[in-house]
């Protein structure tokens, strides 16, 4: 079946912007873009379905969204001023509380969601990856999935990494042309420097894409710089051992390996020139969340360093935004 889509403007990105436009597809696949006179000319029996006073262009790629997390909008806003209350109650919340099937429902809610908003693509982290690539493949939203991993305990780096390991292997079968499975030590501050390296040098050897928040808030720098700080005290009342590096985020994530999985890295406010070098060198992309970062008092990215880096927008999950619309980012 072949559609003709027309519309004042089409926006094509890729190259000029096209007015009184038009769009092909057949089937699945785009077969054309012009002007509305050429493509009516070179499709004669499409069916033509227009759009009038609108613009067509390609799908948003949303670089950095939690779709599980869909159902807990509002609920952290009371914790909203204090990150640690905040991300003890987000995880507390989807370990006791939520069901795989209520994870599965809140993943497909967030799909449903992107896709209302015009987002096709998503880089999606996910405590519960299964729910979140048959929400995907159900909603029909292309992405990548990337099975988080937690845990700030050297000892128990191995049992978590062999758990990953298990996972990662009942999580392939739920690949497709659409949906890429990916892996996810959740940041510098909930997984020891041990299982970053296993987590990172598993992701290089058997090629899965990476991962990771990074330099998002003033208690992980305070945390890695100098072993001070909200994430230091819970450490110390658990018992967890910490030798603050002395390092920013990234040049610590560098020394633990991470950066030769060539990892996608999210929020990235707190970096310096130095860091933005090694950014580059590494191949690695950032996903700026600008809304969530403002919500959570993170502050924002210094985006004019990011020159010749790949990077792009997230909205992080709707617990710490309350949209996942990308041209509200
Ligand atoms: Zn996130």
């Amino acid at each position: 079946m072949t559609t003709l889509y027309t519309a004042q403007w089409v926006l094509p990105i890729a190259s000029a912007t096209i007015e009184d436009g038009a769009v092909v597809v057949e089937g699945a696949l785009i077969a054309g873009v012009g002007t509305r006179a050429e493509l009516l000319a070179r499709f004669p029996n499409a069916d033509v379905r227009d759009y009038g006073a609108a613009a067509l262009l390609p799908g948003f790629v949303n670089c950095h969204t939690h779709l599980e997390l869909t159902a807990m909008r509002g609920y952290l806003e009371p914790e909203e001023s204090d990150f640690f209350a905040w991300l003890r109650k987000l995880t507390l919340a989807r370990l006791l509380k939520m069901t795989p099937d209520d994870l599965y429902v809140s993943a497909a809610w967030g799909a449903v969601e992107a896709a209302r908003a015009g987002v096709t693509s998503v880089g999606d982290a996910s405590a519960s990856a299964e729910e979140a690539m048959r929400a995907l493949g159900d909603v029909g939203l292309r992405g990548i999935v990337y099975q988080e991993v937690f845990g700030p305990e050297p000892e128990l780096a191995a049992e978590q990494f062999a758990k990953l390991h298990e996972r990662v292997a009942h999580l392939q079968a739920f690949e497709s042309d659409l949906v890429r499975l990916g892996v996810s030590p959740h940041s510098p501050y909930t997984v020891s420097a041990r299982l970053l390296e296993m987590v990172s040098d598993f992701a290089v050897n058997e090629t899965f894409p990476l991962m990771i928040h990074t330099a998002e808030s003033a208690a992980e720098e305070l945390l890695i710089r100098e072993g001070r700080g909200t994430f230091a005290e819970s450490f110390a009342q658990r018992d967890i051992a910490w030798s603050a590096p002395g390092l920013s985020s990234v040049q610590y994530l560098a020394r633990c390996g991470v950066l030769r999985a060539r990892p996608l890295l999210a929020h990235c406010i707190r970096v310096d020139e130095q860091d933005i070098v090694m950014i580059k060198e590494a191949g690695a992309s950032v996903a700026h969340c600008p809304k969530s970062n403002a919500k959570l008092g993170h502050g924002h990215a210094p985006y004019h360093l990011f020159k010749k880096i790949a990077h792009g927008f997230g909205s992080d999950s709707v617990a710490s935004n309350n949209t996942c619309d990308m041209l509200e980012e």
